[in-house]
């Protein structure tokens, strides 16, 4: 009828198409063990759909993937959306208690294990719900595993399927992809998206990361590599924008900073992102001491981007953008960016557009909401909880009415985040509402202090805290990591905040009283300053 011809739905298997169309030869290359063009690509994917059909995986039935980042995982994120079935990215650096929590909560009814996992799978598989099958994936010889009721491995599964495979097209609003938020408090929290919502997602991201600003992040000469899991938001969901595209990517699995580094030199890596501690891990394994990366681009998110991060970046030949987003929003909502006023402006204001949170995507509205939800002015200075509207959010958490409910309070996605929004309409993140520390009746953002203190040369990494203080009700607490050869105290770091007091940065109450000097900062699931653990690490010490 003519009413379907014109509303074509936004599905991913429309996604898939377009980059074989594009580069076909461009390749899909994993570690040094595979590497095919579009074309074995897109035929791949059709074989994992008969293969998937055959096990017997029907619309709306839930499959999850254990799995480093992996081509596999990628036919993954399009084979099973595209058959009408529901992927959970399995966040294997939870605790195998949070694993089984989130499989059960899932209802996970077919689960692909890569055989490193077969180990964490059998310990918590006696009491797994739902499971009804399991599929091996291994880069081994072997392609024997003792995996209960398996259907069979991977690559043999598919060697036995036609190479094409018609798909149907289905309503664009059925839930495409699920997965867990970090939890770093209570139990993890199911979010999920749709077609519609992922498309939607995809072709801004395309669009902005590809066409906004002199510094164009992404094209499809670029040669991509995510080190951001693909389990933690689909990897930022730039393996559905890079597929779109056509580009060549490199899949990396399991990250081994050596391995990170050759495959960036050997595969010609020019596009990635990551959060700012695996960064900087990566720049300082031993390959990256002298190497020049030549002008590749860098997203940085999931937590605030350090001025020094981005010099010692940009020394090394690497491009560094901010990106602000949360597992709950797709995850992207706003990028670095830099006007033409900015362009022709001072370096100093430059780097500052490029490392704040920058202005939203399009399609994304954000506001600054106080805690009756009144709006707040956007003037640059005031601060207020930033809330969200946008196509791509998550509708709910999965089978948690009451946390859904003050995730949407007012009509509006609730981040969590303390913010300032100016009258360009550009975000900046002071906090997180839970990590601000309150002193005295002030508010002080950790992030601002972390970034003021890592811009000392005697830091390498840094973490501040709130702790509990009878008289001010908080103070800061620093939790230090020397850069090498160095020492740092408690004398030196106030000294060196003492000059941003004298510039007016910070109050001079911001200046943490007291610091402790630690080989390692603890670090959540996804590789972010843990500070719940760093809180409570401060508790136990302070009670000795
Ligand atoms: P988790 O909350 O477990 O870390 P998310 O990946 O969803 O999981 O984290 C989203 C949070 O990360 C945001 O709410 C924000 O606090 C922080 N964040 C993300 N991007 C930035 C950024 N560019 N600057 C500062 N903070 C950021």
């Amino acid at each position: 009828p003519a009413d379907e011809a014109h509303s074509t739905p936004l599905l991913i298997k429309n996604l898939l198409l377009s980059g074989r169309r594009y580069e076909s030869q461009h390749e899909i290359v994993y570690r040094d063990i595979s590497r095919y063009d579009y074309t074995t690509f897109n035929q791949r994917i059709c074989q994992l759909a008969h293969a998937l059909t055959k096990a017997g995986v029907k619309a709306g039935d839930t499959v999850a993937v254990m799995d480093w980042d992996s081509h596999r995982y990628l036919e993954c994120m399009f084979a099973v959306p595209m058959i009408g079935a529901v992927m959970h990215t399995i966040n294997i650096r939870l605790s195998p208690e949070q694993i089984l929590y989130t499989m059960n909560h899932a209802e996970d009814i077919f689960v692909l294990v890569n055989s490193e996992f077969v180990p964490i799978y059998k310990a918590i598989e006696g009491q797994l719900t739902t499971v009804e099958k399991t599929i091996l994936l291994t880069d081994e010889a072997d392609k024997t595993a003792d995996l209960p009721n398996l259907v069979g491995e991977y690559e043999e599964l598919l060697a036995a399927e036609p190479t094409s495979y018609e798909f149907a097209d289905f309503d664009e609003n059925s839930v495409a992809t699920t997965f867990y938020t970090t939890g770093t408090t209570g139990n993890p929290k199911g979010v999920y998206f749709t077609h519609r919502q992922l498309v939607l997602h995809t072709l801004t991201q395309a669009g902005s990361m590809g066409a906004l600003d002199s510094v164009r992040l992404l094209g499809n000469r670029d040669v991509y590599m995510p080190i951001t899991p693909m389990f933690h938001v689909h990897a930022w969901g730039i393996p559905y924008t890079a597929t779109m595209l056509g580009l060549k990517q490199v899949y990396p699995g399991r990250y081994e900073p050596e391995l990170l580094m050759k495959l960036i030199k050997q595969e010609k890596v020019t596009f990635s992102h990551c959060v700012p501690t695996i960064l900087g891990m990566l720049l300082n394994t031993s390959s990256a001491k002298e190497h020049d990366f030549g002008g590749m681009k860098v997203i940085i998110g999931g937590s605030a981007l350090n001025r020094s991060l981005y010099e010692a970046a940009k020394a090394k030949g690497m491009q560094l953008t901010a990106a602000y987003g949360m597992s709950e929003t797709c995850p992207l909502i706003s990028s670095g960016y830099l006007n033409q006023e900015l362009e022709a402006g001072s370096e100093d204001d430059r780097v500052k557009a490029r490392i704040k949170a920058g202005l939203p995507v399009p399609l994304v509205e954000a506001r600054l909401m106080d805690p009756e939800g009144n709006f707040l002015p956007h003037d640059g200075t005031t601060q207020g909880e930033l809330v969200l509207r946008a196509p791509w959010l998550t509708q709910a958490y999965f089978r948690e009415p009451e946390k859904s409910d003050e995730l949407w309070l007012h009509g509006w996605l609730h981040t969590g985040d303390v913010a300032t929004i100016d009258q360009h309409s550009a975000i900046e993140i002071r906090d997180r509402i839970k990590d601000v520390i309150k002193t005295g009746g002030e508010w002080i953002s950790s992030l601002e202090l972390e970034d003021l203190i890592s811009q000392s040369p005697a830091v390498a990494e840094v973490a501040v805290v709130g702790v509990p203080d009878p008289q001010w009700d908080e103070r800061p607490f620093a939790l230090v990591v020397p850069a090498q050869g160095q020492d740092v105290s408690a004398r030196l770091l106030s000294d060196h905040l003492k000059g941003y007091v004298a510039e007016g940065r910070i109050n001079k109450w911001a200046i943490p009283s007291q610091i402790a000097v630690v080989s390692e900062i603890p670090k959540t699931s996804v590789g972010k300053l843990d500070k719940k653990r760093i809180r409570g690490e401060i508790a136990e010490w302070q009670k000795n």
